[in-house]
């Protein structure tokens, strides 16, 4: 089975549907495996990320909302221009 084939009931879908979950699928391994983070797993078709358990509280870039994980991104940018200096720099 598919990993975007885990986001469908099992029943027949029409064809839109199927390539709408295929995509859905492959965007979120794309926004997983870009992130930036260390200790991510993912081969066994998974998304999790041991970094954003231990910072954000989430792991499951696979199964957690689209509107969570862009609340998570929100706070990992917000956490790092924190840490950036008064001139912009990171520190
Ligand atoms: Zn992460």
């Amino acid at each position: 089975m598919a990993e975007y084939e885990k986001y469908l009931d099992g029943s027949d879908h029409p064809e839109e549907i199927v390539a709408l979950a295929r995509e859905i699928f492959e965007l979120r391994r794309m926004l997983w495996s870009s992130h930036g983070h260390t200790g991510m797993y993912g081969d066994d078709g998974e998304l999790q990320c041991g970094e954003c358990l231990h910072e954000y509280g989430f792991w499951d870039w696979r199964r957690t909302s689209i509107a969570e994980i862009g609340l998570k991104i929100q706070e990992a940018q917000l956490k790092k221009l924190a840490k950036s200096d008064s001139d912009g720099r990171k520190v």
